[in-house]
């Protein structure tokens, strides 16, 4: 196959109680950097398949509860080897649907199997503690047991790897699952499912519902058998969700935007930050909630690191997702493309100056491709620093010291991830106390995560407790409390 060629459409429906389902519509999903190319027919369900799927969640969690974790553990391993094999077509048809380019959507792919084997390996672990007791004849332990049925709401930025850090910690944990996946990446989301389902996932375990959010969301969200939702997203949708659940006494856990601050300061190497505020701003099209979007370089160095990072905007390859030497592929979608290009004429009349990229790139046809974007001279209260925009752009705002630069860095509602460029230790160390946020690095781009460490927001970037790693065991299991009294000896 070449690196363009198409397929034929398949037809992606939902999944409830070990059935596939028709919908009440059939849609397209489309490749974002070719829009008259259809990837999938998507077969969308409304609120009563939202109803089955729960309902089937419901019946399947007494079965999955009482296998033994590591029994679950197993199947999650299998489908992990599953998935493994199935990696490269996978990640074709995840870049085909989201856009990232094919190294990303691979990667994408594998990191998925490496949280499948991760939380595999998790069944195998202690699951309690035992206390000792005031009383002589009490054996007093707490073990953590499932939640119940977990509904998880997931984003089109990251349609595997999220999914995957979601839906392998709940069975693996002993809960069963409903999950909607973003509208437009109904095809990754059907091979992340057929790989569980490949490798025994006993019915109604996980039920998969395709459709849009305000069709099926409200059903997920309030009904009764629905103990717990995780859900990945924007703040408006995710804050809604969070207020009716809560009202019915459900678990919340939610991961929102972000705005991301990188601040170099004057003894940084400028080639590594340059590089590294490249790649958190410009890799999947800046469409990552980790992406670096604001850059706050300190004064002495700003004109020398600004021409790095111009340079390497305009000489990595904007292009078909599919090309092995292309760097940025297209915006997700239409939505997406019109958003970022709102910001660019919001942050031009604020007086940004454009140093590199600056719109849609028209020389590639019909593809939602957007230029990656430097702007300097950006005021501190233009929206495009103080709002998440989702694309490839980097917004610069100088700063005179440290203290300013940290003040400016937190200077934002979000609070998801920052990076700082310096040779300084002690500024290093400070930094990882001043900042608001809720992952830090030093000399390293503020995206890309480790799968086994934990992973949230502070502020307005997360709300309950945190994602992947050990962390996930808080959300999807709660305590239970035994005090055993021995019998009296007869
Ligand atoms: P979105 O909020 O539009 O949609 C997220 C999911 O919610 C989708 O599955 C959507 O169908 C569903 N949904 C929409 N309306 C709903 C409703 N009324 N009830 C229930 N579900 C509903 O977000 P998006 O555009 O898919 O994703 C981009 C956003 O996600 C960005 O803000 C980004 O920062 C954020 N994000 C955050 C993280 C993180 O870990 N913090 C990771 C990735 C993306």
């Amino acid at each position: 196959m070449t690196a363009t060629a198409t397929a034929d459409p398949v037809d992606v429906r939902a999944y409830i109680a070990g059935e596939w389902r028709d919908g009440v519509r059939t849609g397209s999903d489309i490749n974002p950097s070719r829009p008259s190319e259809q990837v999938a027919r998507v077969h969308s369900g409304d609120a009563s398949h939202a109803t089955q799927a729960v309902e089937a969640a419901r019946d399947a969690f007494p079965g999955w509860r009482n296998m033994p974790p590591p029994l679950r553990g197993d199947i999650l391993r299998k489908a992990a080897d599953l998935l493994d094999q199935r990696a490269e077509q996978v990640g074709r048809d995840l870049t085909r649907e989201e856009g990232k380019t094919l190294a990303e959507g691979i990667g994408e792919t594998r990191r998925a199997v490496a949280i499948l084997r991760y939380y595999a390996a998790q069944t195998l672990e202690p699951d309690g503690e035992t206390y000792p007791s005031h009383s002589p004849a009490t054996f007093l332990y707490a073990r953590r047991e499932p939640v119940g049925v977990v509904a998880a709401i997931t984003p089109w930025n990251f349609p595997i790897a999220i999914p995957a850090w979601k839906i392998a910690p709940a069975l693996a944990y002993g809960n069963t699952v409903v999950w909607k996946p973003a509208e437009i990446v109904p095809l990754t989301a059907k091979h992340l499912l057929q790989a569980l389902v490949d490798a025994g996932l006993p019915k109604g375990v996980l039920n998969l519902v395709i459709g849009r959010g305000r069709d099926i969301g409200d059903t997920l969200v309030t009904h009764e058998a629905v103990d717990a939702i995780t859900f990945t997203g924007s703040n408006d949708v995710g804050r809604a969700i969070q207020s009716k659940a809560v009202a019915l006494g459900k678990k919340v856990q939610l991961e929102l935007g972000g705005k991301n601050p990188s601040v170099v300061l004057a003894d940084a190497d400028l080639a590594l930050a340059a590089e590294h505020v490249a790649r958190g701003a410009f890799l999947s099209a800046g469409q990552k909630c980790t992406a670096t979007s604001k850059v706050i370089v300190e004064r002495g160095v700003l004109k020398d690191f600004q021409d790095r990072l111009v340079a390497i905007a305009q000489s990595w390859k904007l292009g078909d997702p599919l090309e092995a030497d292309t760097k940025v592929g297209p915006v997700a979608s239409e939505d997406q493309l019109n958003t970022v290009q709102r910001y660019l004429d919001i942050g031009q009349k604020d007086g940004a100056k454009v140093l590199a990229g600056g719109g849609r790139a028209k020389e590639l046809g019909e593809g939602y491709y957007i230029q990656p974007t430097v702007l300097g001279d950006v005021p501190a209260n233009s929206k495009v620093v103080t709002e998440e925009i989702f694309g490839p752009v980097a917004a610069i705002i100088p700063a005179g010291s440290y203290d300013e630069a940290v003040k400016l860095a937190n200077d934002t509602p979000y609070g998801l991830t920052s990076a700082l460029f310096t040779r300084d230790l002690g500024r290093a160390l400070r930094f990882t106390s001043d900042i608001r946020s809720g992952v830090v690095k030093v000399n390293q781009e503020s995206a890309g995560l480790e799968f086994h460490v934990p992973f949230g927001g502070m502020k307005e970037s997360s709300s309950g407790s945190r994602e992947q790693g050990k962390a996930a065991r808080e959300f999807f299991t709660q305590w239970k409390t035994v005090y055993m009294d021995m019998p009296p000896v007869q």
